[in-house]
């Protein structure tokens, strides 16, 4: 009988509580045991069972419908060293957990692949320091590692949909409908900035799905003069056909072509002085990130529950590291490291200001 922890790490994001409870679920149906690591890695390296705890059917029900993570995440400094991903090791060993399962962001991730290469390494030095016995030496030889995807970002890359997003899209697009109302009755422009870390897919969709008049997302900068003028043409031509609103959504890793961000305080400077608007600012801030979660993202962590706990029993130490993703509608299993190293890839594109090729590393095809 195996026991199946589950853990959430950095970002919150709506939709992890309904991921968690199809974890703890699928394990006890599977016969395992079902654990949770409170407060993300933190709880790994402080340890113990107020923070390694084995849990039960009915300590997840209703889940599904509650936002933010009820198990905690953290972003936690100890866990990038070695020293405490050591202790990490001993504390999941003394709580006799074979299998971890991570729902964060690439970051979290690339710890949970660390943990796990690590592990050999980690358990001969427990073993020599006499923090673990040779019996448990032995049980413990690999430590299965599965991650899921839960972030507002929608930034990993290998999937289309991470667990969250859709519903951070949701809040923007009724923020930006309120706003809409007020500008409305005011004839006044707004610069609205939205989440998304250096990915610009929850600024690009909602500007999509709200009619913004302009948006701004990392993938596609342009120079100083380049924006201003084709914003302000666009912005110009909408009021001059009678439209009494403006929308601009700034993704807030906004960036003009020589690497400098984008602020909503430069959007709104140059649609003042250039076009004489009555503008206001919204930072939209974590509400963003705040209640529950559409269906879409429980569906979405329900499925990917249930295929993470398939994943972990089928798992080998010759496997690696699996990391479950959506692709056109079907829930899949993918290498989680590659998938970790296409995300960052793009981040380096976008440093070296290769635009197009972060453009084409993004799975979102309808970015031009
Ligand atoms: P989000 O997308 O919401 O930012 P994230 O998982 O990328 O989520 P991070 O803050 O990057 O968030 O990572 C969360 C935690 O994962 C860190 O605080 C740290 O404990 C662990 N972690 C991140 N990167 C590493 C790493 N390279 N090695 C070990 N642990 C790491």
């Amino acid at each position: 009988e195996k026991a199946i922890a589950v853990m959430t790490s950095g970002g919150d994001a709506p939709g992890m509580n309904s991921n968690v409870r199809s974890i703890v679920r699928s394990a006890i149906f599977k016969g395992c045991q079902a654990y949770v690591v409170m407060e993300g890695y933190e709880g790994l390296v402080r340890g113990g069972p107020e923070y390694i705890k084995q849990v039960t059917w009915e300590d997840v029900r209703g889940w599904s419908t509650e936002g933010g993570t009820n198990i905690g995440t953290a972003r936690c400094m100890a866990f990038k060293k070695r020293e405490g991903r050591l202790l990490g090791a001993q504390h999941l060993i003394e709580a006799g957990v074979d299998a971890l399962i991570v729902c964060g962001g690439d970051g979290s991730l690339t710890g949970a692949d660390l943990f796990r290469s690590e592990w050999p390494s980690l358990i001969k030095e427990l073993l020599e320091t006499k923090r673990i016995s040779e019996q448990q030496y032995t049980r413990y030889q690999h430590l299965n590692i599965c991650g899921t995807v839960g972030s507002i970002d929608n930034d990993m890359s290998t999937t289309d949909a991470t667990i969250g997003a859709y519903s951070a899209l949701d809040r923007i697009c009724k923020a930006i409908d309120y706003v809409e109302a007020t500008a409305y009755s005011h004839s006044r422009a707004f610069v609205v900035e939205v989440m998304g870390r250096n990915c610009g897919w929850l600024a690009l969709l909602a500007g999509i799905a709200t009619s913004a008049d302009y948006i701004f997302i990392p993938e596609k900068p342009a120079s100083s003069e380049e924006w201003q003028d084709h914003m302000c043409n666009i912005v110009a031509k909408h009021r001059s056909k009678g439209k009494r609103t403006t929308i601009v959504i700034v993704a807030e890793g906004a960036i003009s072509a020589d690497l400098t961000p984008i602020t909503p305080k430069d959007v709104h400077k140059v649609l003042v002085d250039k076009l004489g608007l009555d503008t206001r600012i919204t930072i939209l801030g974590h509400v963003q990130r705040g209640g529950t979660a559409v269906a879409y993202d429980r569906v979405l962590a329900t499925l990917q529950g249930v295929e993470a706990v398939n994943a972990v029993l089928d798992s080998t130490p010759e496997t690696p590291s699996p990391l479950i993703a959506i692709n056109e509608n079907k829930i899949v299993r993918k290498p989680l490291m590659d998938s970790v190293a296409l995300t960052k890839s793009v981040a380096d594109a976008i440093q070296a200001k290769d635009f197009d090729k972060a453009m084409s590393l993004r799975d979102t095809e309808f970015v031009e």
